[in-house]
């Protein structure tokens, strides 16, 4: 029986890179860079309402963090380190899967690969677990948690108070596509070939996108990423900048599961950001640069603070009653039975 000691040992410490103490203190000293401004956020995935309960460990592990790095990339803020708290259900360690719990009752292996896919997202953006906390819970009630800290030259971060009337807006990649690997997994829809692979690497594995949060810094008046809803996480936009916005998409799909999903579905992370129209060429640079389509949208308007009109390329309103999540339900991960 592997105690809480040997699984930390095993499958979370890792030599960090660039910190001054790591896991196995009773904290971690990190040192910032002087002069810049330390960002940090949490997320949370719960079983059954973030992931199937037989999802693959290692695309969970890499989810686990990415998320957590597209709220850096929203904050054009460089990932540093972070901190991992993991509620596993009875049963870890004892080198075997029970049937009732399925993969959640996180054997040695299950852990392991968890671990490889949280560390390949972690070294590829070059984050540094530092520690975490590691806890039994109840069957059907596994949960991970990352707190993640980035740092960001003074004065320097992406917010979501600074869109400016006559802004554009723009969403990169295409958004809508973990909405629509999830459908399909829920029997909703089926998708064949290169779109179902695109769609459920997609949902499993999310690209955050650091780099251009990064070159975005300079660029861009506000920035968030699109985890509830294109729509929804928009609409935070402008409430907190107090504008109003009106989208025109080339290329929406037709009425129907792929238009919603574009619009409304979440766990993309993608980032939404606005800047004013003289950046356009060093935005369409930067497409190029990271081989990542960044459309325009649409444009912020001095409307109603926090309404949003959606129109179709002849210019009729089809703006959606409802812009996010909910609308899939609340129980986002539970297969049809
Ligand atoms: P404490 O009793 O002080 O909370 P723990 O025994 O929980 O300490 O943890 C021992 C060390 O292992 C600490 O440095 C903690 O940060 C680290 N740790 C615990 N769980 C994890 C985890 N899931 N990932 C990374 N580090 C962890
Ligand atoms: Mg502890």
């Amino acid at each position: 029986m592997t105690s809480e000691f040997d699984l930390i040992e095993k499958y979370f410490s890792r030599r960090p890179r660039h910190t001054e103490l790591g896991v196995g203190d009773d904290a971690a000293l990190i040192r910032p860079t002087s002069n810049a401004e330390l960002v940090i956020s949490t997320d949370l995935l719960v079983e059954g309402t973030h992931f199937f309960s037989d999802v693959d460990p290692a695309s969970l592990g890499w989810k686990t963090l990415a998320v957590n790095l597209s709220d850096m990339a929203a904050m054009g803020a460089a990932p540093r380190w972070a901190t991992l708290g993991c509620v596993l259900c009875r049963g870890f360690g004892d080198g075997a899967l029970t049937a009732s719990t399925s993969a959640l009752s996180a054997s040695d292996s299950w852990l392991d690969q968890f671990s490889r896919g949280f560390f390949s997202c972690a070294e590829h953006y070059s984050v540094d677990l530092i520690g975490g906390d590691t806890t039994r819970g109840p069957p059907g009630a596994a949960t991970f948690s990352v707190t993640i800290i980035g740092e960001v030259p003074r004065g320097e971060a992406l917010r979501r108070t600074g869109a400016q009337v006559g802004d554009n807006i723009w969403v990169s990649g295409t958004p809508g596509r973990a909405a629509m690997g999830l459908a399909h997994l829920q029997g909703r829809v089926v998708l064949t070939g290169a779109t179902l692979s695109e769609c459920l690497a997609a949902l499993h594995r999310p690209t955050p996108r650091v780099e251009l949060g990064l070159a975005l810094r300079s660029i861009a008046t506000s920035a968030i990423d699109v985890s509830d809803g294109l729509l929804a996480d928009l609409a935070h936009v402008l409430t907190c900048s107090s504008v109003s916005a009106h989208i025109q998409i080339v290329g929406l799909p037709e009425p129907g599961l792929a238009r919603d999903t574009y619009l409304s579905g979440g766990d993309d992370y993608e980032l939404v950001f606005t800047a004013a129209a003289n950046r356009t060429p060093e935005i369409a640079a930067l497409s190029k640069l990271f081989e990542l389509p960044l459309h325009n949208i649409g444009m912020i308007c001095g409307d109603e603070p926090g309404t949003l009109c959606v129109f179709d390329n002849c210019g009729a309103d089809i703006t959606p009653a409802h812009r996010g999540f909910d609308h899939f339900g609340q129980s986002r991960f539970e297969k049809a039975s």
